[in-house]
């Protein structure tokens, strides 16, 4: 067997911890050359000290000093590099066939875009990445022919209910009707309207079926995760938006589902716990042990599935507009959600400004074509100044 070379975008996040528990079990499969991390030193260290990558990476100069110093003294000759330039060096440089692309947000789709190019295995988590990239996203992995592989569970879901062979999107000759992707519903699933203006990070943040980052917890609460995954099936699975269908699974138990022509419907099932689809990404088209309990079917509650309520989820709304505009509006909806999201966790802004703000940034932004790097970087910073603009407006 020959062993795979791992990079991982974001070793020090719930998805980066969650791929290293995975490989640490499995040594003999896969060898880690490469970790990234934003500003979390001392995790980077403890994560090189144990695995050795060739390459790591902060964000800046000062945290890849402190870095440097703490490996130095154990000896440790991991390269360290630092800056948006080095992700790309540590995706190209590092003698990696697979990239795991799990930096939250915009910052993420440079170095995965060039993991892409390169013809890497791209275990995508970064869900971001493709919403504001899509067909470009998409271009690059055909130009650099290596394998995309969905790790957001729900799509990861639905590339196993494919036919086996499946890399690419489904031809007419499979005869996928329908995707369902489902939802738990987030925290605020029964919250009673009116209560929801006073909602804390705390309360945002504590998802009652997953264990996640920060950013993407709020998404779950609002449902713009769903959006965003919305979003993210179109472009990985190529059927048309009206064929992407949302349901409320409050139980995590299905994590998605594809409905054939001749009636059936398959899905996959098992706990929410990411190291199922990570371990599946890592070793397609093998399964391996993902440390994972196992599902016990007489012990799950029952399960049940609802149309989302679009009145108490505004961004999911927002997000299905945005898919059916096209061409820059996912860009624009991806990086006005980014701030709204962060003003709301570190700034006070009232968790119910999310969507009003994200509304108004689409509003201010004409469409224009995502045909370029360059065009969709600068509408994503287009965006994030007028979000920002209107922020101020509320708080002033
Ligand atoms: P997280 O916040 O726990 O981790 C994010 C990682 O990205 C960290 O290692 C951080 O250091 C790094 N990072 C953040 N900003 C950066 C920047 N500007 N430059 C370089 N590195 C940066 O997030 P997470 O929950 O692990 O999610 C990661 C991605 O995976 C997101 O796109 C999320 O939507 C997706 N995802 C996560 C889950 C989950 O269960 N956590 C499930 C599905 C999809
Ligand atoms: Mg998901």
């Amino acid at each position: 067997m020959t062993i795979k070379q791992v990079a991982i975008l974001g070793s020090t996040g719930s998805i980066g911890v969650n791929t290293l528990d995975v490989i640490r079990a499995h040594p003999e499969r896969f060898k880690v050359v490469a970790l990234t991390a934003s500003k979390q030193v001392d995790r980077l260290a403890q994560q090189c000290a144990e695995f050795k990558p060739a390459i790591a990476v902060l964000a800046d100069a000062d945290g890849a000093a402190r870095l440097e110093k703490l490996l130095r003294d154990q000896n440790i000759n991991t390269q360290v590099l630092y800056g948006p330039q080095a992700l790309v060096t540590a995706v190209t440089d590092s003698g990696c066939d697979t990239v795991m692309a799990a930096i939250v947000g915009a910052a993420g789709l440079v170095p995965t875009l060039a993991a892409a190019k390169a013809g890497k295995r791209v275990l995508l988590a970064n869900k971001e990445a493709l919403v504001m990239s899509g067909n470009l996203f998409m271009q690059a992995m055909k130009q650099g022919g290596g394998e995309l592989l969905p790790i957001d569970s729900e799509h990861n879901a639905i590339f196993q209910c494919l036919p086996n062979q499946y890399t690419k999107a489904p031809s007419p000759g499979l005869g996928v009707e329908e995707l369902w992707l489902t939802a738990s519903g987030g925290p605020f699933r029964n919250t009673p309207l009116d209560q929801l203006g006073g909602i804390t990070p705390e309360q945002a943040c504590a998802h009652p079926n997953w264990v996640m980052g920060r950013k993407i917890s709020v998404d779950s609460a609002t449902m713009m995760n769903k959006g965003l995954e919305v979003i993210e099936a179109f472009w990985l699975f190529g059927l048309s938006l009206e064929k992407i269908k949302v349901f409320i699974h409050p139980q995590s138990v299905v994590h998605s589902m594809v409905r054939y022509r001749d009636g059936s419907v398959i899905a996959q099932l098992g706990q929410p716990d990411m190291r199922t689809p990570i371990a599946y990404g890592l070793a397609w088209p093998e399964r391996i042990d993902a440390g994972v309990a196992p599902l016990s079917l007489t012990q799950l509650a029952a399960l049940s599935f609802n149309e989302p309520d679009l009145a108490r989820f505004p961004c999911l709304s927002l997000a299905f507009a945005a898919a059916k505009v096209g061409g820059t509006a996912p860009t624009v909806l991806n990086a006005a959600n980014e701030i709204a999201v962060a003003a709301f966790l570190d700034e006070g802004m009232p968790y119910l400004q999310i969507p009003n703000v994200v509304e108004k940034t689409l509003s201010a932004i004409p469409v224009s074509n995502a045909d370029s790097i360059e065009s969709i970087l600068e509408i994503d910073a287009q965006a994030r100044t007028v979000t920002r603009d209107f922020i101020k407006t509320f708080n002033s």
